[in-house]
């Protein structure tokens, strides 16, 4: 039996990733992919390096990763996600940023994809919110199914005739049609359900599961406030925005 936990856009929420990891474990999975930004906003991130170092899964760079692997501002992020990126910085040792550094932008696992943004330019971290924006990753996807992350919205999407977004939270993969599904985000989501996203893929039955996980987020939040992260980091965990 192959079972897939497949993560995304853990953002050093140590609480998060846990409560994943242990509903993955409930649910008997075998084999664990990790889809990047495993640091970034949140607090824990050494701690989530490790975690997933320990896994010794298949895992692709996210650009929280690639910005916390360079020795300062490229000016790529924003006020708030430079703060917080400035912060994570200081806390990593040189051989968590050379970890980091080494990730590759995409690779395939058995007979699926992996990658953060998108499949057309993988460095240049666009996004895929619409049916048109996964056309183009689709054009570069090679195999029927794909997951990616970066937009911590948990969605899919599916190309048979054209391309269209379903939010599904069981999706049946069908000979002759491509899947290119976002896991969501573990430790920020944004789509408006406060939970840890992540995703199942049964391999042997075709299935791919969405999941949502509670976990402890008034510690995660706590621990914002207490490293001194900007204050708004800690607000929309709540929201999930
Ligand atoms: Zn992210």
């Amino acid at each position: 039996m192959m079972r897939f936990a497949i993560f995304s856009d853990i953002h050093a929420n140590l609480e998060a990733l846990e409560a994943v990891l242990s509903d993955a474990r409930e649910r008997h999975c075998t084999h664990f992919i990790c889809l990047g930004d495993i640091v970034g906003y949140n607090a824990n991130p050494r701690e989530c390096i490790k975690i997933v170092r320990d896994l010794d899964c298949p895992t692709v760079k996210g650009n929280h990763d690639e910005q916390a692997s360079q020795p300062e501002a490229t000016g790529d992020f924003n006020e708030m996600a430079e703060r917080a990126m400035t912060w994570t910085r200081a806390q990593l040792s040189d051989e968590d940023r050379q970890w980091l550094r080494d990730l590759r932008l995409q690779r395939q696992v058995r007979d699926f994809t992996i990658v953060h943004a998108t499949l057309d330019t993988p460095g240049q971290w666009g996004y895929v919110f619409r049916d048109l924006d996964a056309a183009a990753s689709f054009t570069y996807q090679h195999t029927a199914v794909c997951f990616f992350g970066h937009t911590h919205i948990q969605c899919a999407f599916i190309r048979d005739e054209r391309a269209r977004r379903t939010q599904q939270e069981q999706i049946h993969v069908e000979f002759g049609k491509k899947y290119f599904v976002n896991a969501g985000s573990v430790g920020q989501p944004r789509d408006g359900d406060w939970r840890a996203a992540y995703c199942i893929y049964h391999a042997d039955e075709n299935l791919i599961e969405q999941r949502r996980v509670r976990y402890a987020i008034e510690k995660a939040r706590k621990k914002i406030i207490a490293a001194g992260l900007p204050r708004l980091l800690a607000d929309r965990l709540p929201l999930g925005r």
